[in-house]
């Protein structure tokens, strides 16, 4: 049975009524390419690029961050690729880039805000993906966007980049982890071609509990349905955005993704694609070829009903057991 689940991994997502979900993995390092693939991943829906930077004396210069990306574009054969620029600060330190010490870093300098005054890590970074570009499809998506002012100003800077190289034009995305982004989501994505919820952040940030916090952290739910309603509302935005003729789609590369019961119910609510670590993969794909759409619709909607995480995690029941 563990075996007939693996072989099926490989085969597309679909829900019985036909439901396309791609289902994509994170990665790290671009070593873990092949073993996502093999595992059932039809692409790459989050590069977390920061992991090149760790572990070292000094930053990855252009070239070699080009090589790496064009590696992956290789490894990946057409199939997508979604490449984040730096997501230092917050939990994810760097000492060799001296950043000064924050009482707060979630809520201080870390990804996009870093990179928007630090034009000696952006500048590199997106020179070396649109050199990567050149190579083979990939995207660009930029974490902790808080304002429309940040996503402009980023994406000036990639036109910019792009013009200089003679590069292709890529699509642009951004992560929706902060709750004005999930609010803002209808304004947002008429400027942005898809969207990336990451619900690690996003519980953080709603339900104001730090992530790693030793006694809270079990409290930072992302099945709440505080944290649902921002998926919902991100996903409308989004929907409002492409019926206005300013395609936008949503995909959820954080936790939730890789959870047989979050994935039902994100696909009840819209999300088209998921991306999640390898070892998620087969069951999330499972879990959706069991169900139709009308059942997933109906658990989204008692989720976003439900009065608290314990009241929507009972709804696992509800699931049908994976067929063979
Ligand atoms: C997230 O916040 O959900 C996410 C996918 O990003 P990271 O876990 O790298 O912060
Ligand atoms: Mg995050």
């Amino acid at each position: 049975r563990a075996r007939e689940i693996a072989r099926l991994a490989l085969q597309p997502a679909a829900t019985q009524d036909g439901v396309r979900v791609e289902v994509a993995a994170n990665v790290n390092r671009p070593e873990q390419v092949p073993a996502a693939l093999a595992a059932g991943a039809e692409g790459v829906g989050l590069m977390r690029t920061e992991f090149l930077y760790l572990e070292r004396d000094s930053a990855p210069g252009e070239d070699e961050q080009c090589e790496t990306y064009c590696g992956m574009v290789r490894e990946l054969a057409g199939r997508p690729l979604i490449i984040r620029t730096l997501d230092i600060g917050g939990d994810k330190q760097v000492p060799y880039l001296n950043l000064p010490h924050e009482e707060n870093p979630f809520l201080g300098i870390r990804g996009s805000r870093l990179m928007l005054r630090r034009p000696d890590l952006l500048e590199p970074q997106l020179r070396a993906i649109y050199r990567a570009a050149k190579t083979g499809p990939l995207s660009i998506m930029f974490p902790m966007i808080t304002s429309l002012a940040e996503l402009r100003e980023l994406r000036a800077e990639c036109e910019r980049i792009r013009q200089q190289l003679n590069a292709p034009a890529v699509p642009i995305g951004i992560m929706v982890e902060v709750p004005a982004a999930a609010v803002m989501a209808g304004q947002l994505a008429l400027h942005a071609d898809f969207f990336s919820i990451g619900t690690n952040d996003l519980t953080q940030y709603v339900l104001a509990i730090d992530r790693q916090h030793p006694e809270l952290a079990r409290e930072a739910d992302t099945l709440h349905p505080a944290v649902l309603r921002m998926i919902q509302r991100t996903v409308q935005g989004a929907q409002a955005a492409t019926q206005a003729g300013r395609p936008c789609w949503v995909g959820v590369c954080g936790g939730l993704a890789g959870d047989p019961l979050g994935a039902a119910i994100l696909t009840g609510l819209g999300v088209r694609e998921l991306s999640m670590s390898q070892r998620d993969i087969a069951p999330v794909k499972a879990a959706l070829r069991a169900c139709d759409s009308a059942l997933l619709a109906e658990l989204a909607q008692l989720a976003l009903d439900s009065a608290d995480a314990d009241s929507v995690r009972a709804l696992a029941a509800r699931l049908q057991a994976p067929r063979q």
